[in-house]
């Protein structure tokens, strides 16, 4: 469940940053921000919104990384996803501990995204002008 106290004082801004990076796509299947798609269980639209989702990678010294570090905002930790990729995603990490019964075909599906793929994902400048901002802005 979402808990505000578990995230750093500016997470709005770091998950801002984070989304305009990703150019407000879900950085797994591409969907864009603001559009409409069908669930497919209930086959009812609905709006898409971006979340910024920790991925738990490892640090550069080797120590393994923690997604439920809600304070650790590196850049290649964060994912910009769309609401169904971040339910597929906080699924895969339940059924590691569970038993495997959870959705085979969901977990096919999803896309193996190492630390590897995320480092290489194209970054843009961390310095935002507030004009950059408010464009990134109107657009989502
Ligand atoms: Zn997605």
């Amino acid at each position: 469940m979402w808990d505000r106290l578990r995230y750093p004082p500016n997470w709005e801004e770091i998950a801002l940053a984070i989304k305009e990076r990703a150019g407000w796509c879900c950085e797994w299947c591409g969907v864009a921000h603001g559009a409409w798609r069908k669930s497919r269980k209930k086959a009812k639209p609905y709006k898409v919104v971006m979340a910024v989702a920790h991925l738990g990678v490892p640090f550069s010294d080797g120590r393994p990384g923690n997604r439920d570090d809600k304070w650790d905002v590196r850049p290649e930790n964060l994912a910009c996803l769309c609401q169904s990729c971040h339910r597929r995603y906080d699924n895969q990490g339940r059924s590691k501990q569970s038993k495997q019964t959870q959705q085979p075909h969901e977990d096919e599906a999803a896309p193996h995204v190492t630390a590897d793929r995320v480092s290489h994902t194209p970054t843009r400048s961390p310095h935002v002008t507030a004009k950059q901002r408010a464009r990134a802005l109107a657009y989502g």
